[in-house]
């Protein structure tokens, strides 16, 4: 850890957890005054007890970091190689990438996932959209505009994370969010009425890693982040309308001022939201083309390539259309949209 070397001026406050260096931040829960290397110590042992308290990794685990160059899966590589080596989980760690094919912006955010993987002496693995669907970023928003591309981008990203992870042969992906973003998430999938991916966002996978950076809000991330000086991007990518998230980001952070725990209480409404018992859910299966986990006869990815394929791109695009059993488009709602309980 980089040490506090500023000297001591007299009537400078003194961190009230070692009470000998100079207090650099105040810590956000308690507003008491803190140095950099205790912040640092305090933002390491949460994570730690998080994972500790919810089991999340087991001895001998291989585990994939989702890595985009951002500054969340910096920190998340950067805090659990820290943690592995200094608890011994017994953990064998890999970087993974997704390469969108997105010129001047992942083609330079993998340069910094190059170097961390130099830096934190993590394997690197990239699978890139070209190779695995045979188009890159730029040559479907070519296609198809900036309306719908980040429904292309986020449907392959999620299955390309997924075939990184087969072939690392690893046993779970760890994904870096702040609690701010997970909160975001936990809104837009109510917003969206998309309950089944909030189901399994949020209970059946991710949640668990989610928990672990996601006890960290955004102000934390960012200072441990610039105190640290990590290696990260910053730049956002050149196709990000993405307003509907924009909106749910401003509507919490209004929230936030009027009630500090907003962000907590929506994270916490998301754990306890679960599918009705008595809802009959979308059989898993496996997509006849791919292979992939589908509930359908094709799998998302496989709809939305066909019909860039076709030079139909908007086949596959909305909630609950896929293609039928000829390869035609099925406009039908899936009356099976699952209804949601609290708790
Ligand atoms: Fe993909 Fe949209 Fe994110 Fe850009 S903003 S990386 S297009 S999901």
């Amino acid at each position: 850890m980089e040490a506090d070397s500023k000297p001591k001026k007299s009537g400078a406050r003194l961190c009230c957890v070692c009470n000998q260096n100079r207090a650099a931040l105040k810590r956000p829960k308690t507003l008491e005054q803190i140095c950099r290397e205790c912040f640092y110590a305090v933002f390491e042992e949460e994570i730690h007890q998080v994972i500790l308290e919810n089991q999340l990794f087991k001895p001998g685990e291989r585990i994939a970091i989702g890595a985009s160059g951002g500054k969340d899966s910096t920190v998340l590589a950067y805090v659990l190689s820290e943690l592995n080596r200094r608890h011994n989980y017994g953990l064998d760690l890999f970087l993974l990438s997704v390469d969108e094919g997105i010129t001047g912006y992942r083609d330079d955010s993998l340069e910094t996932v190059k170097r961390n993987e130099l830096q934190y002496g993590l394997p690197l693995k990239i699978v890139s959209y070209e190779d695995l669907y045979g188009w890159t970023m730029d040559e479907i928003v070519k296609m198809i505009g900036l309306k719908n591309n980040c429904t292309f981008c986020g449907v392959f990203r999620r299955q390309a994370l997924d075939r990184g992870a087969a072939l690392l042969k690893v046993d779970k992906v760890a994904t870096g969010h702040n609690a701010d973003d997970i909160a975001e998430t936990v809104l837009l999938n109510i917003l969206r009425g998309d309950i089944a991916s909030f189901n399994s966002d949020f209970i059946i996978i991710r949640f668990s890693l989610w928990l672990m950076l996601g006890c960290q809000n955004l102000n934390k991330f960012s200072t441990y982040a610039y105190f640290k000086k990590l290696d990260y991007f910053s730049t956002e990518c050149i196709y990000s309308p993405n307003a509907y998230r924009g909106f749910a980001r401003e509507f919490i952070k209004d929230l936030e001022r009027i009630r500090p725990r907003a962000i907590l209480d929506i994270i916490k409404s998301g754990e306890d939201f679960r599918i009705s018992t008595t809802t009959k859910m979308p059989e898993q299966g496996t997509c006849e083309r791919c292979g992939y986990i589908s509930s359908q006869k094709w799998c998302k990815a496989c709809v939305l390539l066909e019909g860039l394929n076709r030079g139909l791109p908007k086949l596959g695009i909305g909630r609950n259309q896929g293609l039928n059993s000829d390869g035609k488009k099925d406009r039908k709602r899936d009356s099976r949209t699952p209804s949601i309980e609290s708790k």
